[in-house]
């Protein structure tokens, strides 16, 4: 099933070019993979701001 010419990955999507970048997950800076904390608001890198404290939710 499907074992038709099967086109080879054109490796066109990925690019090598945001291998040390990072994201800001607050204003979405891009910052370089040197940066520790983001230049724009100060946020560590990989810091979620989701994941704070689950301590609420024993109602
Ligand atoms: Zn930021």
């Amino acid at each position: 099933m499907g074992d038709k010419k099967s086109p080879t990955r054109p490796k066109r999507q990925s690019k090598p070019a945001d291998d040390g970048y990072w994201d800001c997950s607050v204003c979405t800076f891009k910052n370089s993979a040197e940066a520790f904390k983001c230049l724009m608001c100060d946020v560590r890198k990989g810091t979620s701001t989701r994941s704070g404290l689950i301590l609420t939710g024993s109602e």
